[in-house]
């Protein structure tokens, strides 16, 4: 064990640990459950209900509607605007593949916008450029538990009236401009995946809304269009979040401003390690932007020169965990081949693909992990300098 500024080098450092959040709250959690095994409801009720308050509240929305996932969140969302073949929708490349799928899902084109390369957000210039006479929608979606620029988006969007669905699904809890993530769309995402910031006990979602006829259609299609029982009106889909999930979420959420306070505190302090260690320069260290409230998913460094692949392999060799999101943007995925884009087409994406890497950031990360996590990528580059040297 070394020490150096109080701090000690530990044996290994996971990129996320689930449990160390989730232990404290297992007693509470398990009885949340009992309840509802007891109970013998395993959908809709009274727990469901009560999450859908929680988060409309949190949100600054009206309402929100439980569903199965946050991928069903962004396909009920854009069902719910009537989105349809020969609708034009506008996402970032740079983002995991549900955002774009939706679009697809639904016979729709979607339209790749290239990302702002600090926030790795949708660049607002870049949405005012895409637009066309069969636009539809736009969905900006606030990576890494920062918020996009959305004043300057729902401006564009406003302009020419199209609708805004907000992918929540890493950013529960941030703010824009002291507006909530929630607060700024037509329909909001969130996804209770176990690693977002308010994770499940496996898949969930919401779709929030402050829009009354909005709210009716989401419903309506997350329930096989059906009213009443065995009328059709629409074709729906079948998602619900289990009576189950929606009793663990109760319980977690009362955690929820705690452990993103926890997240905020890793990042200030991997901040300031990363100036101790000098490394500020070498490595582009995320920015939370003025203005925004920051509830930090991941925390993303870019890694230039090429060199991101090799220091994570290093990482993994001295016991420290890390993940690429995303390595490989969606606009140059095989299934999107016929939308006819090319290495090229989005640089900025196409870069922040092959430089980001993202570090443990998880509530309960201890400030000796972090140090450890900071100290190994310093030998990283010590390494590299005494082998040019
Ligand atoms: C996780 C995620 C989703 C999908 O959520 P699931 O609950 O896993 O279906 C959608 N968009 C983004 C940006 C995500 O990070």
């Amino acid at each position: 064990m070394t020490a150096v500024f109080g701090h000690s080098l530990v044996a290994q450092v996971p990129l996320l640990d689930v449990g160390r959040a989730n232990g404290p709250l297992r007693e509470g959690i398990l009885a949340a459950m009992e309840r509802v095994f007891d109970s013998g409801r395993f959908l809709y009720g009274p727990d469901v209900t009560q999450l859908e308050q929680s988060l409309a509240r949190r949100c600054g929305a009206r309402h929100a509607i439980a569903c199965a996932s946050g991928s069903d969140a962004l396909l009920l969302a854009l069902m719910a605007l009537g989105i349809e073949p020969g609708d034009e929708v506008i996402v970032p490349s740079f983002t995991f593949f549900a955002t774009a799928s939706a679009v697809s899902r639904l016979g729709a084109k979607i339209v790749f916008a290239d990302i702002d390369p600090v926030t790795y957000n949708m660049d607002p210039g870049q949405l005012s450029m895409l637009i066309t006479p069969r636009t539809k929608a736009v969905i900006p979606v606030h990576l890494y538990g920062q918020c996009a620029d959305m004043a300057a988006l729902n401006e564009i969007a406003n302009r020419h009236k199209l609708s805004v669905v907000e992918d929540a699904a890493q950013s529960i809890g941030a703010a824009w401009l002291d507006r909530p993530a929630g607060n700024w769309g037509d329909v909001t995402c969130i996804s209770f995946y176990p690693t977002k910031n308010l994770g499940g006990c496996g898949d969930g979602g919401m779709v929030v809304t402050s829009d009354e006829s909005l709210e009716k259609r989401l419903r309506l299609f997350s329930a096989h269009g059906m009213q009443p029982r065995y009328f059709h009106k629409v074709v729906g889909i079948n998602s619900r979040l289990d009576s189950l999930q929606a009793a663990a979420l109760n319980v977690k959420l009362t955690m929820l401003d705690q452990w993103t306070a926890d997240r905020q505190e890793n990042a200030a302090r991997y901040h300031e390690l990363f100036h101790e260690a000098g490394l500020e320069k070498t490595l582009q260290l995320p920015v939370a932007r003025s203005g925004a409230t920051h509830v930090w998913n991941q925390y993303t460094i870019r890694v230039p020169e090429g060199r991101r692949d090799a220091l994570r392999n290093y990482l993994a060799q001295n016991g420290v965990g890390s993940e690429i999101y995303y390595p490989h943007p969606l606009h140059l995925q095989e299934c999107f081949a016929d939308l006819g884009y090319r290495r090229g087409s989005l640089p900025n994406t196409e870069r922040a693909s092959a430089e980001v890497l993202s570090l443990p950031i998880f509530p309960g990360l201890t400030a000796d992990e972090q140090y450890t996590v900071v100290q190994r990528i310093f030998g990283f580059y010590a390494q590299r300098q005494s082998i040019a040297a």
